[in-house]
């Protein structure tokens, strides 16, 4: 028997995380994986926003929303949600509407793969990182950009995870129960859902805001994942941008395919450039 195929998987709902998934993919490919990339779109993203993604040879598959009662989704709507648990520590764009991020969920739909890990759109893989495929479900790094505090709770901007229609139907049951609220959405509910969560080196899923909260753990060379939380790189202007220039400017390489810059040759936060 061949054994199951492995894939990469994201989701974009909307043209700007399709702009988004365009640099992803084209940081995984850079990896020479033997994995697939898919894509999980719904239908607010056209065929012209998708179409990048095509000519990097990932997989695109369509989902809808899950099947959520309107209560639900009324709860978790970007405005009751901002409302009842503000953001803090970082603004959200506006094209974030935080009902989506539930679609990662469907990823447990893909059971034609053995092993599946779920990148957010907003990140770059700089490393190849195949051998995640081997690590159990449920791993994720933890949700580290500020303080030690940070290593308590994980990030599902990163995940490795087995697709299962059995594990796929619990997580809905456990999801949509009466006056259910998921502060920060998929994050919130699948820490709740494995608690027993396995983690990953924060090198799998590092977030953009050590580059200057936590600067001493930045180190270009180990930094498998790099991950935009909060503001997007592809934002004009964002209230971020100057702290996170070089950052900013990886991405765009990224983004446009060209003169894309060895990661594990630039400068660490204090290093002369
Ligand atoms: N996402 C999307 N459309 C949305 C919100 C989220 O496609 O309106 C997807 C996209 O893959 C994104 C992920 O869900 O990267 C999680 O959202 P985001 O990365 O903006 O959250 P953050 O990392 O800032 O917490
Ligand atoms: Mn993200």
């Amino acid at each position: 028997m061949t054994p199951a195929r492995n894939a990469f998987v994201t989701l974009v709902t909307n043209p700007d995380y399709a702009m988004g998934a365009t640099a992803l993919a084209r940081s995984i490919r850079r990896t020479e994986t033997v994995a697939d990339i898919v894509v999980l779109h719904t239908g607010g993203v056209s065929k012209d926003d998708l179409a990048s993604l095509v000519t990097l040879d990932c997989r695109l598959v369509e989902v809808d929303h899950l099947p959520l009662s309107d209560a639900f989704n009324e709860r978790h709507a970007r405005k009751n949600l901002h409302g009842a648990a503000p953001f803090t520590k970082g603004r959200k764009p506006d094209f974030h509407t935080p009902l989506d991020n539930f679609c990662k969920l469907r990823l447990w739909q893909l059971t034609e793969y053995g092993k599946a890990v779920f990148i957010d759109a907003d990140a770059l893989v700089l490393k190849n990182i195949d051998k995640l495929f081997g690590y159990p479900e449920f791993s994720a790094a933890p949700n580290v950009y500020e303080s030690l505090a940070d290593f308590h709770r994980l990030n599902s901007g990163v995940f490795v995870a087995k697709p299962s229609a059995q594990t796929f139907a619990r997580m809905l049951a456990a999801l949509d129960r009466p006056g259910a609220f998921w502060r920060r959405t998929d994050q919130t509910f699948l820490e709740h859902f494995f608690p027993d969560w396995h983690g990953l080196p924060v090198f799998m899923n590092m977030l953009q805001y050590v580059w200057f909260n936590m600067p001493a753990l930045w180190d270009w060379r180990s930094i498998a994942v790099l991950h935009y939380q909060y503001e997007k790189p592809w934002e004009r202007d964002h209230p971020k941008a100057d702290r996170l220039r070089p950052l900013i400017d990886l991405w765009h390489a990224f983004h446009e395919g060209r003169d894309i810059p060895d990661p594990a040759s630039l400068p660490n936060p204090g290093e002369p450039a």
